[in-house]
Order: structure tokens, then sequence, then C-alpha cells
């Protein structure tokens, strides 16, 4: 069997090139083929919250690249490559303390039932199913936590305290306003080749999608 994979991370390559190494290997037990590879930047909700024209921007990159995965899949274009060796060191070193993390991160995770309304969207929303309701009705956190914020994100009264990564300023609550930022007037790149500074990651990133779509479609 021919596999393609798509996965999403706060960051831009290549820190996150071999993190689907684990995924991969598993895969191969069972016999199948690595075809394509394909990572979409989403706005951070941990650290903090990007500016609603770079998020304009982030949908209208992951649009481009999602015209780019249907392409390449569609018509048996491969794009994958071995992962370099020190992605794949990167990879090794942070996935485990952060496996680790997330699980005592859990026991540190809690609700101020004061606040929640009881909506349900952090159990309904957690991919893990870590987040359960106990006899008593309040709601209570297994330690099969992966730290991917959802609950926290989408929590509508910001009852979820989320541990350590809340106590060292971490947090972000609140999903971002996709309706208002659809909105905005995009005329010109956040991200250019003269872009210093922390973003300066995202430009290497943007080009190749920019190219390679200009490449297949045109445009
Ligand atoms: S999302 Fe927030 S308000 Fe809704 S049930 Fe969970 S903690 Fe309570
Ligand atoms: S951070 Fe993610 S995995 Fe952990 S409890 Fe919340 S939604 Fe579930």
């Amino acid at each position: 069997m021919k596999v393609f994979i798509y996965k999403n991370s706060g960051e831009t390559e290549h820190a996150n090139d071999a993190s689907s190494k684990y995924v991969l290997r598993k895969l191969r037990r069972d016999g199948v083929i690595m075809k394509n590879e394909y990572h979409f930047i989403m706005p951070y909700n941990i650290h903090f919250r990007f500016d609603n024209y770079l998020v304009k921007e982030m949908l209208l990159m992951d649009s481009m690249l999602m015209d780019i995965l249907v392409y390449e899949v569609k018509n048996g274009i491969a794009n994958w490559k071995p992962y370099k060796l020190w992605p794949r060191l990167v990879s090794a070193v942070v996935s485990r303390p952060q496996y680790i993390g997330g699980n005592v991160n859990s026991f540190l995770y809690k609700v101020d039932m004061d606040k929640c309304i009881d909506c349900g969207l952090c159990i309904k929303r957690c991919p893990t199913k870590n987040i359960y309701h106990d006899e008593q009705g309040v709601i209570r956190f297994h330690h099969n936590c992966l730290m991917c914020m959802r609950c926290s994100f989408y929590c509508p009264k910001d009852a979820i305290h989320i541990g350590f990564l809340e106590d060292w300023g971490w947090k972000v609550n609140g999903g971002y306003d996709f309706k208002k930022i659809e909105k905005i007037n995009y005329d010109k790149p956040f991200i250019t080749p003269q872009t210093t500074g922390f973003f300066k990651c995202y430009v290497e990133t943007y080009d190749k999608i920019r190219s390679r779509h200009k490449e297949i479609f045109g445009e």
C-alpha cells in the first residue's frame, strides 16, 4: 500500500521534518510505501498569539499547500525524501521529553467548575479522549495528554488550567476569529525575503510553497 502523510505543527521546516518518523516506522512494519509528506504550519496556540494578518497568510499558504498535495497525490508524483540526520536527532531528543511532559502535566490540569458551563467542547475536541466527567459531574483528565491545547484553546470560559505551561505564561486562550480574519484585505505578503528576526524561518517554507504552486498551476 502507498501512503502519504500530512501533519501540522506551529514550527516551520526543518524543525519538525522528522516528527513523523515513529509513525512511519510503524507503517513500514505493515508493509506500506511512503510516497508523500506535507507539513502544514498552523498559528500558535501556546507561547503567544499571532497577528491576524499573518494568520490570514498562513491559511492562504496552507490552502496552496493543500492544492499541491491533492495534485501530487492524484497524479502519483512522489515528494518524500529520507529525513536528514539532524532533524532525526532533534526529533529523538525532543519527542520523548515532550511525551513524558504531556503525561506529567496532565496531573496538573484542572477545570474551574465555577467558570465552567459544561458545554462539553473540551471533551469533544480532545484527540486522545483524555477528558471525562467523573461521577460527580466534575471534568477530569486522564494522563494521556499530547499538550495540543485544543481543550483550553476552545474553552469559551477560559476555565481550564493547563498546568505548568500556564504557570510559565504560555497560555493562549480562545480560538482565532476566522470570520474576522477572512474579511482582512490581504494585499501584500507578511513574510518576504527581507523578513528578519523570529519570522525569518518562514521565508524558505513559504517560498517553496509559492514556487511549487506556480510551477503546477501557473499562479
Ligand atoms: S470547554 Fe470549558 S466550559 Fe466547556 S465543558 Fe470544558 S471546561 Fe467547561
Ligand atoms: S491538551 Fe490536548 S490532549 Fe491534552 S487534554 Fe487538552 S485536548 Fe486533550
